[in-house]
């Protein structure tokens, strides 16, 4: 079945992860066992729900976070740790659906969603190796032009960038690959894993109780939330949904009517081994995070310890693609032809939601369900002020957080069984497009 193998390929996707290898998870919290109570029940233990639980603790809400696997084991413990502004439709969703004010004011929250970062490494001391800096870069004439609308469109908006082409883009890489780049600060990167476990840190000591091992089956609705686990059920008055793309797979009848409106992606990352930090110094100076502008785009950065974190490569069947290693190896030499015979001792992956224009899927279910998706790849920034909104919904302000809800978003077409096989015919046509 489809699903089973979803999450089955999601858990075996995590074995090799140089995230989990690189910290010191604490004891496990106790799953959930008996009944209890709370104002708020958050379902989901990733960026966006222990944001979320974090937020509504400091409003003084009781909450209680169910997690089904262990906390940030999901998409927020293993990602790129690229923390950038903007959206991954672009601003195009906002501008059509809510006018040029408003689709401003969304590219403001999501810088604001980066420094929101900083403060909370700041207040709640988590060390998780943060630092600014973000290259862009094209590798063909075609792609330099539409990154040059990127640099204008950043520029415009209040993030201050700087522009490079032909030989001078070797300010900020070392690669032939590439014929033009920008560089801002605004955007930056960090070690997500150590960045969740400090989020978790922080929800705890503000009251919230996680259980981790713990997968919501049923949710009944209504004036108060009932929801089950094996064990244990929570009555709640208000939820958050934050389950991202595996909420269907451990509770399909949770939120039926949210599932098709996001599809599993698989995205992939490699780990070399330590590298001469003058040699990582001199392919990206000054240390930024870097992306390029292809439609399935290659993504990377230096961990703290040196290591070239290099992602890329995607898969719309949700099948783990043969020779993940080797192919990714591959392509970061064809990047960096100094790493070309650099043992890499990690691979891993996981699954992005995206939604059918990109957009972020906020909303509600009722007047008390929240649910928080569609992140589509660039949630590491956005999920943390999604669930600080999400907080200020609750607590009866839900200003910034109906900008969002007020997006359209469509099903994929095709049901269960043919979404993915029909978009993955629609992504060949656009890889196709980045070869031309
Ligand atoms: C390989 C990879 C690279 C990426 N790189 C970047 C990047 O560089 N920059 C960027 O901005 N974004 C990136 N992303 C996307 C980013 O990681 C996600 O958008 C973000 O982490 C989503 O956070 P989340 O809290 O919504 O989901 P998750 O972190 O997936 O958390 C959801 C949690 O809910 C739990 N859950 C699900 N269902 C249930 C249930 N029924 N009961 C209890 N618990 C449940 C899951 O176990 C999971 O732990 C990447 C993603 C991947 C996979």
């Amino acid at each position: 079945m489809f699903t089973r193998s979803l999450a089955g390929s999601d858990t075996q996707l995590n074995q090799k992860s140089y995230y989990e290898a690189s910290v010191q998870r604490p004891a496990s919290c106790p799953p959930l066992e008996g009944a209890t109570v709370a104002d708020v029940l958050v379902v989901g233990g990733g960026f966006a729900g222990l944001s979320a639980a974090l937020e509504l603790a400091q409003r003084g809400m009781s909450v209680v976070l169910l997690e089904a696997d262990r906390v940030g084991s999901g998409a927020s413990g293993r990602n790129g740790g690229q923390a950038i502004v903007g959206y991954a439709s672009g601003q195009g969703p906002f501008e059509e659906q809510l006018g040029k004010a408003d689709a401003q004011r969304a590219w403001d929250l999501s810088v604001d969603a980066v420094n929101l970062i900083e403060q909370r490494i700041a207040v709640h001391g988590i060390h998780c190796d943060w630092r600014r800096g973000y290259t862009y870069v094209a590798e063909s004439a075609k792609k330099a032009r539409a990154l040059r609308e990127e640099f204008d469109d950043h520029n415009t908006r209040g993030v201050a960038c700087e522009w490079a082409e032909g030989a001078d883009v070797a300010r900020f890489i070392d690669s032939r690959r590439y014929v033009a780049a920008f560089r801002e600060n605004t955007s930056g990167h960090l070690h997500p894993l150590k960045y969740a476990l400090g989020l978790a840190r922080a929800a705890q000591a503000a009251g919230v109780r996680i259980h981790e091992h713990s997968p919501v089956t049923s949710l009944d609705r209504g004036r108060t939330l009932v929801a089950r686990t094996a064990k244990g059920q929570v009555t709640a008055r208000f939820g958050v949904l934050a389950g991202n793309c595996m909420l269907p797979e451990y509770g399909p009848r949770v939120a039926p009517e949210i599932a098709p409106r996001i599809m599993p992606v698989g995205t992939y990352i490699i780990g070399t081994q330590p590298l001469d930090p003058a040699l990582c110094e001199r392919l990206i100076p000054g240390n930024a995070a870097v992306c390029d502008n292809n439609f399935v785009l290659d993504y990377f950065r230096f961990s703290a310890d040196h290591r070239m974190l290099f992602g890329g490569r995607v898969s719309y069947t949700t099948m783990t693609p043969p020779d993940l290693k080797g192919v990714m190896a591959r392509r970061m030499g064809d990047v960096f032809p100094d790493l070309k015979a650099v043992p890499v001792d990690f691979v891993w992956g996981g699954f992005v939601d995206i939604s059918m224009n990109r957009a972020p899927d906020f909303g509600r279910l009722g007047d008390n369900l929240y649910y928080l998706q569609g992140f589509s790849g660039h949630g590491v920034a956005l999920t943390g002020l999604a669930g600080q909104m999400v907080a200020e919904a609750v607590a009866g302000q839900a200003g910034r957080f109906d900008l969002f809800a007020r997006l359209k978003h469509h099903r994929f077409p095709g049901g269960p069984l043919l979404r993915t096989p029909s978009l993955a015919l629609g992504m060949l046509w656009h890889r196709m497009k980045d070869a031309l």
